[in-house]
């Protein structure tokens, strides 16, 4: 079998984890697989460049930052890669231009295009066990890239899917995917089985545990994922096409604190505002998430919509650059303090009566919702953000725990 196992920082921490992880990779090895360990940069060290370059130079270019990320990865794997050396197994550790990792040209959040799988496979063929850097990629203009925080699921899968790879496992520092953050909702239950729609949704609206387009590219290509500890043998998720298992109402509850929200007060009521409103922000890669319109009156509507508390200032900057161009306004009003907070299941498709639960468990407590949007297989409200915690916790005890 040919075995991609992923570690996160967290599982790559230090030198007695280091080894923990080389042994797991050298067990799978001398069972007679073909083994590729993809890694993440040690414990928080990703963090602290950032910090490093923020010291320096507060506006630091991207490719910059970049270069100075995927340093991160590189001393993970080369120390991996020598402890599995100690251990009597040859290895070796490659970087995103050694492998040669295509990725689009933009610096702190590209995507992979196309990994080559040539080197990995050679160096598989002498028989060494092959350590490659997560997060990191090539771009048209020969410059490391990085893939966004949290990358290295995404290097994995794609890594699995070139090499047609028949298992792909993500090593984290908790046992699976949780039917919530189990460090905020401590009776969250771990999950045996979730689908790549229902996984896609969590991730993007704010659980941490797998990286979104590692999810998106999984169910694009079919490989199936694993997520379990690298601290026991426990048995993990397993990410999926569709899902045999008891079919619960909603398999994951979630939030996300990154989250602001916009009001555009006093817009012309007629065709096309609301394109162009869209439009200026969605051409600078604004992503927008509830929108919300009011009914016109006196010839005027407002529109409020949510973006990434990241994005807000470019918002806002890019609606005043056009006010009294193409678009007219009266005012703009801004919230920080808010977060989404979300419910995801496949089972919801087939039931009626799910977002009222879910707006009944806030009301229990007592937090008022400001905006709601749905899909077929999720509610999300934007609520205060000081609320977030236990309003997680409600929701969670309402659907998962039962009442
Ligand atoms: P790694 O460094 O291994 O990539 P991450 O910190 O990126 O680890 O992801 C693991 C973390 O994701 C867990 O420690 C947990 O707190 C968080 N998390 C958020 N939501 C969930 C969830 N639904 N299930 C499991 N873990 C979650
Ligand atoms: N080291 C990178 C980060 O912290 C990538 C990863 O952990 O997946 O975001
Ligand atoms: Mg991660």
């Amino acid at each position: 079998m040919l075995i991609v196992k992923k570690f996160g920082g967290s599982s790559v921490a230090d030198k007695e984890k280091i080894y923990n992880v080389a042994k797991r990779c050298i067990e799978d090895y001398k069972k007679g697989n073909d083994v590729v360990v993809v890694l993440s940069a040690m414990g928080k060290s990703t963090d602290h460049l950032i910090a490093q370059a923020k010291e320096i130079n507060p506006n630091a270019s991207k490719r910059e930052i970049d270069m100075l990320m995927t340093t991160g990865e590189q001393i993970s794997v080369t120390l991996m890669a020598m402890a599995i050396d100690a251990l009597g197994v040859p290895s070796v550790s490659l970087n995103a231009f050694q492998v040669a990792m295509h990725t689009t040209s933009k610096y702190g959040s590209a995507r992979l295009k196309k990994i080559d799988s040539d080197r990995i496979k050679n160096e598989l063929a002498s028989k060494k066990i092959v350590v490659v850097t997560g997060f990191q990629g090539i771009n048209k203009f020969d410059d490391f890239t990085t893939l966004g925080r949290g990358g290295s699921d995404t290097t994995a899968v794609a890594i699995a899917s070139a090499l047609h790879a028949d298992l792909c496992e993500i090593y984290t520092d908790v046992d699976g995917v949780y039917t919530a953050d189990p460090r905020v909702v401590p009776t969250a239950k771990k999950l045996n089985e979730i689908t790549y729609d229902e996984m896609l949704e969590l991730a993007t609206l704010g659980a941490g545990v797998l990286h979104n387009r590692s999810v998106e590219m999984a169910k694009k290509y079919g490989v199936e994922l694993i997520v379990r500890s690298s601290l026991n043998k426990n048995e993990g998720t397993l990410v999926k096409e569709v899902c045999k298992m008891e079919k619960m109402l909603v398999s994951g509850v979630v939030a996300d604190k990154n989250a602001a929200r916009i009001a555009v007060l006093g817009l012309e009521d007629s065709p096309g505002i609301a394109f162009k409103l869209f439009n200026h922000l969605a051409r600078h890669n604004v992503n927008v998430d509830i929108i919300l319109q009011s009914v016109g009156r006196n010839g005027t509507k407002d529109i409020s919509f949510t973006v990434a508390e990241d994005d807000l200032d470019e918002a806002v900057g890019i609606l005043e650059r056009h006010r009294n161009t193409s678009l007219h306004w009266e005012n703009i009003d801004i919230e920080k303090d808010v977060a989404k907070v979300s419910i995801v299941g496949a089972g919801m498709m087939t039931n009626a009566g799910v977002a009222a639960k879910m707006f009944e468990a806030l009301y229990n407590i007592g937090v008022n919702i400001k905006m709601i949007s749905t899909s077929e297989i999720r509610v999300t409200v934007l609520i205060d953000e000081k609320h977030v915690n236990k309003a997680v916790q409600a929701i969670h005890e309402k659907f998962v725990l039962g009442e």
